[in-house]
């Protein structure tokens, strides 16, 4: 799932390439991505983007004041390329979610693709994206959360920071990959209950989250698009590492399921060398 770095990564380089261009089609192919029915779609078309941003995991798109919010979901990603005439109309099968064709001698298009069979990439368009309900529930952006607000945050929840790190209403950004490599970096369990880790470990814990951050994010500035994902993934420490060597200490890298998902940790590094249990069904998940 694209998270914080790669999607600030991305919105500079569209920034760069599309912004101040006119849409000449804004085409939706899958219709399950399209949430809102007014104002419609195409009524983007004709209206110059007049910016590109990031909310949490959501990307917007502005249009001389009507705005087009995009969540990619688990594998939605998008691939800028030059522009063509409208000819056939895109096949409704495949990884094509939205087409967005620019108008201008040099133009370019935007094409959203989801692959997988879990399709859940969304799309909403609204003149006022406050109101949208999932962008209302976010918190703040986790690479400006201050470490008294992180620290309050962690006394406030028995949660498990892994739970903490990834709730978007929590602090708004973060998901599977990054929460791995930043509470590997801290050395500390993802199943620790955040009201349990001392000030220390609260310190810790949130410079890392600043560090990993910041770090993806100077990695992946200026990679093209199509290049973002695989380079992401050369970054990981442990994300996606199980069974691989830990490049801190050595050690192997664990795998463990927590209720929907699978998360990678150093076992020498975070957990004093224990493996964690498999918890698909943990009522202390929030
Ligand atoms: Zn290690």
């Amino acid at each position: 799932m694209p998270e914080l770095p790669e999607l600030d990564a991305a919105v500079e380089q569209l920034r760069d390439r599309v912004v101040g261009h006119r849409f000449r089609e804004f085409q939706v192919v899958a219709f399950s991505v399209l949430k809102t029915a007014e104002p419609p779609h195409t009524s983007l078309a004709g209206r110059k983007l007049t910016g590109v941003s990031r909310r949490g995991k959501f990307l917007l798109m502005e249009a001389e004041g009507r705005h087009a919010v995009v969540h990619l979901a688990l594998a939605g990603w998008f691939k800028l390329g030059e522009g063509m005439a409208s000819g056939k109309p895109p096949a409704r099968s495949g990884p094509l979610a939205v087409r967005l064709d620019f108008e201008g001698d040099d133009a370019a298009r935007l094409d959203f693709t989801e692959q997988g069979k879990r399709k859940s990439m969304a799309l909403w368009i609204t003149d006022n994206p406050n109101s949208l309900e999932r962008l209302q529930r976010l918190g703040p952006e986790a690479d400006a959360v201050t470490l008294d607000e992180f620290a309050e945050t962690l006394s406030g929840t028995a949660s498990r920071l892994k739970t903490i790190l990834t709730d978007q209403t929590v602090m708004a950004g973060i998901g599977n990959a990054w929460s791995d490599e930043i509470l590997h970096r801290a050395k500390l369990s993802p199943f620790a209950a955040a009201n349990k880790v001392n000030a220390e470990q609260v310190r810790t814990l949130h410079a890392a989250l600043q560090e990993v951050l910041t770090e993806a994010k100077a990695a992946l500035t200026n990679v093209p698009l199509d290049r973002i994902k695989a380079t992401k993934k050369s970054l990981f420490g442990v994300h996606d590492r199980a069974g691989q060597a830990c490049a801190v200490c050595g050690g192997t890298v664990a795998e463990v399921s927590y209720v929907d998902r699978s998360m990678q940790y150093c076992p020498t590094c975070q957990t004093d060398g224990k493996k964690l249990s498999d918890r698909r069904m943990d009522r202390l998940l929030k």
